[in-house]
């Protein structure tokens, strides 16, 4: 079988950053396709973790940072979305786990194709013992964890965004929050599951919280000054979709067009492609989330000529 390289081990380790007291970042490089943050918080006696990875091989390896820092079972485990690179490992961390995500984030992760098995748009990725593992403990509106006297509010953003079920974990205490994917700090957003329109509410909810330390769902730790050219791209996605869908481009033509400028050398640019899918259902009058099939995946990969969409996951 031929596949993308697949060089990994290129990419640095993931590392752990401490960014309030008993609070963790794991940083996984470079934060391209599936390499997603976690993070987690440390109790007397027990942690909350914020997400798991995308392959056996990394939540292994994140549990065992974990281990690093404390003695402590992992008894949470929160789900920022449902998408497969922060939910897959959800299996690993034991029966004794509760999962805790938004209603939706359960009904996609039952609703979903079985984990990858080397198929899909990610071909060549060993993603290891894997099976399905949902949100236990499930909720609509919020939900506050406590760690001894930490609180950790769940948060869902009120609508479609990045995915149906985009939740926050927010610690106002510590001016701490873990933004999952509606943050991508050096990769190319991506709402194709979920809402343009809605990311950018999802963004105005976040800048009102006034977080000083932001973890994202990929990329370095950052701050507020990453939302601004979030925005802006977000802007790019819906004046190309206004212009292409006006002069009777597809949307893979409309991104072909598209002059990303300062956004070209972001990560995974061709979810430029999805995003303009995503733009033009809703142009179209669809619901911000609905499904949009296949074809935007397709058109990503023919974004990029025909080459597989690069995951070193
Ligand atoms: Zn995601």
């Amino acid at each position: 079988m031929t596949s993308a390289p697949h060089d990994h081990d290129a990419l640095a380790p993931p590392h752990l950053e401490e960014v309030s007291d008993g609070v963790f970042a794991y940083i996984q490089p470079d934060g391209s396709w599936c390499i997603n943050n976690t993070g987690f918080i440390v109790g007397t006696d027990a942690v909350v973790s914020i997400d798991a990875a995308s392959t056996e091989h990394r939540t292994r390896a994140y549990l065992e940072a974990i281990g690093t820092v404390t003695a402590a079972p992992v008894r949470t485990l929160v789900n920022t979305h449902s998408h497969l690179d922060h939910t897959n490992g959800n299996c690993l961390f034991g029966p004794g786990v509760t999962i805790v995500g938004h209603e939706l984030c359960r009904a996609d992760i039952l609703g979903a194709p079985p984990v990858e098995t080397g198929g899909g748009p990610f071909p060549g990725v060993e993603w290891g013992a894997i099976e399905k593992a949902p949100p236990t403990l499930t909720f609509a509106d919020a939900i506050t964890l406590w760690v001894d006297d930490v609180a950790c509010e769940l948060r869902y953003v009120g609508t479609p965004a990045h995915t149906t079920n985009d939740v926050l974990a927010w610690l106002p205490e510590r001016s701490v929050l873990f933004a999952g994917d509606l943050v991508f700090n050096g990769g190319t957003p991506f709402n194709v599951a979920g809402s343009i329109a809605g990311a950018k509410q999802a963004l105005a909810l976040i800048q009102s919280l006034q977080p000083a330390v932001i973890v994202p769902g990929h990329g370095e730790v950052c701050d507020l000054s990453v939302i601004g050219p979030i925005e802006d791209y977000l802007d790019l996605v819906t004046e190309t979709a206004r212009r292409g869908r006006a002069a009777g481009l597809t949307p893979l033509e409309a991104a072909l067009e598209c002059d990303l400028g300062p956004f070209a050398s972001l990560l995974d640019p061709e979810r430029i492609v999805g995003n303009l899918h995503r733009a033009y259902a809703e142009l179209d009058g669809a619901a911000p989330g609905a499904p949009i099939g296949m074809a935007a995946l397709a058109d990503m990969v023919r974004y990029n000529g025909g080459k597989p969409l690069r995951c070193l996951a």
